[in-house]
Order: structure tokens, then C-alpha cells, then sequence
């Protein structure tokens, strides 16, 4: 699968290495429990994650009276699967049309492609979207914006270069009433060097669409790219501070040896992961999975 192709290098840091020790060991004491530990870190589970697991691991095997090393596998696994929660979590949508969805995230996390993908996939389910080009500050920004809103057959507001980003997000609630829109997807500003200014501006829109539509904004997915490892952390304490996360998108998990972000997110940020970015393609976003995904990472 898709899933399992992207998690090949997450999987070889983490299986392959996991596999070995398991074969290796004769004994389960505490070079080998310091071993798997090593073996989390490195696959950027996170210090607190990592001793987390080995401590229920430890736990389970005195319970179980486990003496067996090749045993542990499947309790990990089990225990990844239990840390990643049982159900898929779905996006929040508005009781009555239009959906608001605002996306934040540092530049180059993947926020504009997410957009893009996630209003082809919308406008393939027959819903009418909207983009909301709230980055004012990069010219840019704006251009990839339209050219995914080319590509996806959705209407876009923009402004010009410098505009007020919360002016753009009040057009795209009126223009979303005015045309009956179901989605407003909103992109926004992500340059951390005025970090600032930067969460001032994302309270700001926040409060304008409050305001304009009570209710919303029904999500705030926080994009981060999986292949910074654990700085994704910081970013995500940072932005759910401002912006009050709902969800997360974990991009570019293909090509990345640090999949195991995931589940330091789960359990230190208490944010359901929603969507993984798998690629770049418009079929390259999909729901997150935490049965297959704990699969994905253990076969
Ligand atoms: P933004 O600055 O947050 O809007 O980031 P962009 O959407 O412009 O993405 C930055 C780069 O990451 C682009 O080259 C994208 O093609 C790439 N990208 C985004 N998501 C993914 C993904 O899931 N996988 C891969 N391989 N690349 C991605």
C-alpha cells in the first residue's frame, strides 16, 4: 500500500533495527530494554515517548512473565496501536454549510499543497470550495494557491501583496454565503521569524471568522512536516497555543527515516493526527489510519 511504501524508510530506522535486536538478544534485561530505547530515539519517537513505551513494555513482560525477546514485537506493536488511539479521526463538519477549515503552519510545511489536495478530493465528492489566500505576505504564496485552485476546480480569494489576511478571510465567508460554498479552505502566513506578529495575525483571523459565522472555524489543522523530526513538536505547542489546533496533517512522511513524530505527537500533544501527505501528488493525502499505520510501521 501507499501507506506502507511511504513508511519504508521509517520502517527500516525502526523494524529492521527492532528486528535484529529481537533476534540477537538471548535475555530480556536492561541492555536490551536500553537498546530499544536507542532504537525509538531514532526514529524520532521523542525522549518521553520512547521511555514511556519501554516502561510498559517492561511492565508487561514482568506481568506476563515474557522471557522470550521475539515476543516483545507484537506487545510493541500492540501498545503503538493502543498510544495511537482505536478510531480513524475525521474532519469536523459544519451542522449547516460552509465548512471553515483553517490551516496553519510554518512555511514549507506543506500547508498550500495539503489545501490543494484536500479541495480536489472535496470537489471530487461534489462539494463546492472555496480557497482563501490569507498569506498575504508572500507574493508567492498566493500564485501556488491559485494554481492549485486551478487544478482542483475551486474558487479562490486573494488580495494583493500586503493585504490585511483577515480582510481576505472576511471576502471568502461572504463570497462562501453569497455563492452557497460547502468548504472554505483558509491558507495562511507561516514565517516564524516574526513569531509574534505571525500568532497576532492568526488570533486576528480567528476572530474575524468567530464573528462572521458562529461556530466556526469547525477545524484547525496544523501542518507539519514529519521530516524535521521532533522540532515538529515545538511548532505544534507553539501554534496550538495561538490558533487552538484540532487536528494535525503530518506531510512528507514518505522519504522521511522520522514516521516515528507520529507517536510523539499522540502522546505528548494529546492532537488527533488527521491527514498524512504521502507525496505531492493530488491523490497524495489521505486519512490517518492508526491501526495501519502501527501496522504499517511493524510488517
Ligand atoms: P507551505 O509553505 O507550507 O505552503 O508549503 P508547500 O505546500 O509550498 O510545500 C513545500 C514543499 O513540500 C513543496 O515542494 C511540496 O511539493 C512539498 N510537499 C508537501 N507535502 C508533501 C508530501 O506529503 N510529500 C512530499 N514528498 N512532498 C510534499
Amino acid at each position: 500500500s501507499k501507506l506502507k511504501e511511504g513508511l519504508n524508510k521509517t520502517r527500516q530506522n525502526l523494524t529492521q533495527r527492532l528486528g535484529t535486536l529481537l533476534a540477537a538478544s538471548s535475555r530480556l534485561d536492561d541492555d536490551f530494554f536500553d537498546e530499544l530505547e536507542e532504537i525509538l530515539l531514532t526514529a524520532d519517537v521523542g525522549a518521553k515517548t520512547s521511555l514511556e513505551l519501554v516502561e510498559r513494555l517492561r511492565q508487561e513482560v514482568k506481568a506476563r512473565k515474557i522471557t522470550d525477546p521475539a515476543a516483545v514485537g507484537t506487545f510493541l506493536q500492540e501498545e503503538v496501536t493502543r498510544l495511537l488511539g482505536e478510531e480513524v479521526p475525521r474532519l469536523s463538519w459544519a451542522p449547516s454549510p460552509p465548512t471553515v477549515i483553517l490551516v496553519v503552519g510554518v512555511n514549507g510545511a506543506g500547508k498550500t499543497t495539503t489545501i490543494g489536495k484536500l479541495a480536489y478530493q472535496l470537489g471530487r465528492e461534489g462539494k463546492k470550495v472555496i480557497l482563501a489566500a490569507a498569506d498575504t505576505f508572500r507574493a508567492a504564496a498566493g500564485e501556488q494557491l491559485a494554481i492549485w485552485a486551478g487544478r482542483a476546480g475551486a474558487s479562490l480569494i486573494r488580495h494583493q501583496a500586503g493585504a490585511d489576511p483577515a480582510a481576505v478571510v472576511y471576502d471568502a465567508l461572504q463570497s462562501a454565503r453569497n455563492r452557497r460554498a460547502d468548504v472554505v479552505l483558509v491558507d495562511t502566513a507561516g514565517r516564524l521569524q516574526t513569531k509574534v506578529n505571525l500568532m497576532e495575525e492568526l488570533k486576528k483571523i480567528r476572530r474575524v471568522i468567530e464573528r462572521e459565522l458562529p461556530g466556526a472555524p469547525h477545524e484547525v489543522l496544523l501542518v507539519l512536516d514529519a521530516t524535521t523530526g521532533q522540532n515538529a513538536l515545538s511548532q505544534a505547542r507553539l501554534f496550538s497555543e495561538a490558533a487552538g489546533v484540532t487536528g494535525i496533517v503530518l506531510t512528507k512522511l514518505d522519504g522521511t527515516a522520522k514516521g516515528g513524530v507520529v507517536l510523539a505527537i499522540a502522546a505528548e500533544m494529546g492532537i488527533p493526527v488527521k491527514l498524512v501527505g504521502l507525496g505531492e501528488g493530488l491523490d497524495d493525502l489521505k486519512e490517518f489510519q492508526p491501526r495501519d499505520f502501527a501496522a504499517a510501521l511493524f510488517s
